[in-house]
């Protein structure tokens, strides 16, 4: 049995996230075995342009061998130590001192887990702590809003406001309340501008805080762009007119920087490029180039004060991670900041940035294309089944999966969400592998046409 193929033994053992465990024997696995720059390479050496960055986060692309030294070199003098009970270490320290030096609002605490839904489920837990804190045992609902991703634990994965995450899971928990998406091009009303779409938002959220008791609502979440959503940018004036009414009701505003964090949106966070001011922002995937695995949760004095109240009251603080903060990936994680800032990556995104976004817009003439969004390093082509309607293809269709497929045959990995074709590559392509990247895209969103027989 040893000389099964890496194939069959995946069958036989893995059972794969994300995927329909039933058809997998017969559709069977892509092996990956090896990355360099923004490509990643099969067992028989064919090459993929990693369109999606892994999952959203290799954003110095495969093979960067300072991040392989920084690991090596922690390896070897402290593999293991945490951050419990007064203790503590240099790596751990220095990344959270250098992320609130990076804070793009003022930020007080920083938080170290293992990853996003981690660094979310965290959130979850200081808003009901520093609720009690505060004697306001009431005020604990969160709002999430409709397409949103805050990661798959039973909290994060109820904040999520996507089906598959909940089906069949008995989620949400209780107290999870949901807001509108901000998709202009899908739920604006007819003639509606981005600012008057994003006004009607704020005035729904409102009618809801009120409906439902504005001493009940503790917080709300939101992604700058929403990312598994479907690569949702928000419409003009957005995030101000949420923000002004999670103010007038005390509700704290926590900003999931998980995908938009380190560049992704054309500044250093989401944050910036949308003005907000959260209370807590989480990070994970960019901050280490997901050359290992490590989130952040920042809190500012709003959360924190109260929170370190409560525990002087009550005796600890009694949350935390085996792994957070792990050493190995703390070094890694301040390598990566390191590079961001030599090679000043966010000159690099300002430059390559545009070229992207002018090659999804070229798509727009295309006739399975709908829409052309994105912003910074990241984007979407929405396919719909009549362009002058905006009517999507029936589910049932999988348009959006059939292209990726297709795409895959080409060589560029890619991500549909529904039929949403989400494009968030390494922050370190060329404009030379950007132009490669939407010809194999191209080349596969023809032959689907064609398939159609239309
Ligand atoms: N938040 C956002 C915006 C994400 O995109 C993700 C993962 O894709 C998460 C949270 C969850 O992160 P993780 O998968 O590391 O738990």
């Amino acid at each position: 049995a040893s000389n099964r193929t890496i194939t069959e033994k995946d069958v036989d053992s893995v059972l794969h996230p994300y995927t329909n465990l039933k058809r997998h024997p017969e559709v069977g696995p892509l092996v990956i075995t090896r990355g360099k720059g923004v490509r990643v390479y099969d067992e028989a050496g064919k090459d993929y342009i990693e369109g999606l960055a892994g999952l959203w986060c290799t954003s110095l692309g495969w093979g960067e061998e300072r991040l392989v030294e920084a690991a090596a070199r922690q390896m070897r003098t402290l593999p293991f130590y945490h951050l419990f009970s007064h203790k503590t270490h240099d790596v751990g320290v220095e990344l959270c001192a250098r992320l609130l030096e990076m804070a793009p609002v003022p930020m007080s605490k920083v938080f170290l887990a293992g990853s996003g839904s981690e660094a979310n489920d965290t959130a979850i837990k200081l808003i009901h702590y520093r609720s009690n804190a505060l004697g306001l045992p009431h005020k604990k609902k969160i709002i999430a809003r409709e397409k949103a991703y805050h990661g798959v634990t039973v909290a994060t994965a109820s904040l999520t406001g996507l089906v598959n995450n909940q089906r069949s899971f008995d989620l949400p928990i209780p107290g999870v309340l949901r807001a509108g998406c901000p998709h202009h091009y899908r739920f604006a009303r007819q003639g509606e501008s981005e600012e008057d779409f994003s006004s009607r938002l704020a005035a729904e959220l409102e009618a809801l805080i009120l409906a439902e008791g504005p001493d009940t609502v503790a917080a709300f979440f939101a992604e700058p762009v929403m990312g598994a959503g479907g690569v949702i940018v928000p419409p003009a004036g957005y995030f101000p007119k949420i923000q002004a009414v999670l103010d007038r009701y005390d509700i704290l505003l926590v900003v999931d920087e998980v995908i938009c964090g380190f560049g992704r949106t054309g500044k250093m966070f989401g944050t910036e490029t949308f003005g907000i001011r959260p209370d807590m922002m989480t990070l994970a995937k960019g901050l280490s180039s997901g050359y290992a695995p490590i989130s952040a949760l920042m809190v500012n004095e709003r959360v924190y004060g109260p929170v370190a109240e409560e525990s002087g009251r009550i005796g600890v603080f009694g949350h935390g991670y085996t792994y957070g903060g792990h050493p190995v990936s703390a070094a890694v994680a301040l390598e990566t900041l390191n590079i961001y800032a030599e090679r000043d990556i966010l000159a690099h995104i300002a430059k390559v940035g545009p070229v992207l976004q002018e090659g999804l817009g070229s798509f727009r003439d295309h006739p399975l294309v709908g829409e052309a969004r994105g912003i910074g390093l990241i984007g979407a082509l929405e396919l719909v089944a009549d362009k002058t309607s905006r009517a999507p293809f029936p589910p049932e269709r999988t348009m959006g999966a059939k292209v990726v497929a297709r795409a895959q045959d080409k060589g560029v990995i890619l991500r549909a969400m529904g039929d949403a074709i989400a494009f968030a590559p390494p922050l370190i392509i060329t404009e030379a592998e950007i132009g490669d990247m939407l010809r194999r895209f191209k080349a596969a969103l023809d032959e689907a046409h064609g398939a159609l027989g239309l």
